[in-house]
């Protein structure tokens, strides 16, 4: 699932601790166990785990790359990067492309188009938690074989891994890229690709560190040198 401690952890561990948050947010998808089934589904529970690890560039609505350059993006940033934790020790590890990515709550398949990275899905949640049609996103992945629009899924069902960067042009670590939107209500979901999520007249996207329902942390990503990022 994930590299071991010891000389494959990154390099490089001196992350400042620019931030700190563990704490809840009040919006209604807090509880979503988004992060808690990651983990369960990748046998990450045994203790490993302390947190998410975001550099700006991987957060919502960031102007920057994370990688290459780490120059301006063509677009802000339509989710976040979910790529790297921080286990009880402090090492910094990241998720790879054997990563199992679970559906955050019940719902049904309504997309599965190619992004630049691998596969992107589309999960429509009726009336979450009482709070309406929101749409959960998983992109830069490999969806299960057999898996197919219209199929229903429950929450923790295993829908995809992340997909191999490797061999990209961007040479960008395997992460999952996760968005949460509110669909329009006439949004068709035939054809769909990437732009699309871009359109606040077909969805409106919100920040998803709500539905990642875990704790998290944010580091600078010059602490990160020598990792590959
Ligand atoms: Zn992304």
């Amino acid at each position: 699932m994930v590299r071991t401690a010891g000389k494959e952890a990154i390099a490089g561990q001196k992350m400042q601790r620019t931030s700190n948050n563990h704490s809840k947010s009040n919006m209604r998808f807090a509880q979503t166990g988004f992060t808690e089934l990651l983990l369960e589904a990748n046998n990450l529970n045994a203790g490993e785990f302390q947190c998410w690890a975001f550099c700006p560039g991987m957060q919502f609505n960031s102007p920057h790359k994370w990688w290459g350059d780490r120059g301006p993006r063509d677009f802000p940033h339509e989710g976040v990067d979910i790529c790297l934790y921080e286990d009880r020790s402090g090492q910094v590890h990241r998720l790879d492309e054997k990563t199992r990515i679970p559906v955050m709550a019940d719902g049904v398949v309504r997309a599965m188009f190619k992004d630049y990275l691998g596969q992107a899905l589309i999960v429509e949640h009726d009336d979450l938690q009482g709070g309406g049609t929101y749409l959960s996103i998983y992109a830069h992945a490999r969806p299960r074989e057999g898996l197919r629009r219209g199929h229903a899924v429950r929450a923790g069902d295993i829908i995809a891994t992340i997909a191999d960067t490797r061999h990209s042009k961007a040479k960008i670590l395997p992460h999952l890229h996760f968005s949460i939107g509110r669909p329009s209500p006439d949004l068709a979901y035939e054809n769909f690709v990437w732009n699309i999520m871009r359109d606040p007249g077909r969805v409106t996207l919100l920040n998803p560190m709500d539905a990642i329902d875990g704790p998290w942390r944010t580091f600078d990503p010059e602490d990160m040198d020598g990792a590959g990022l």
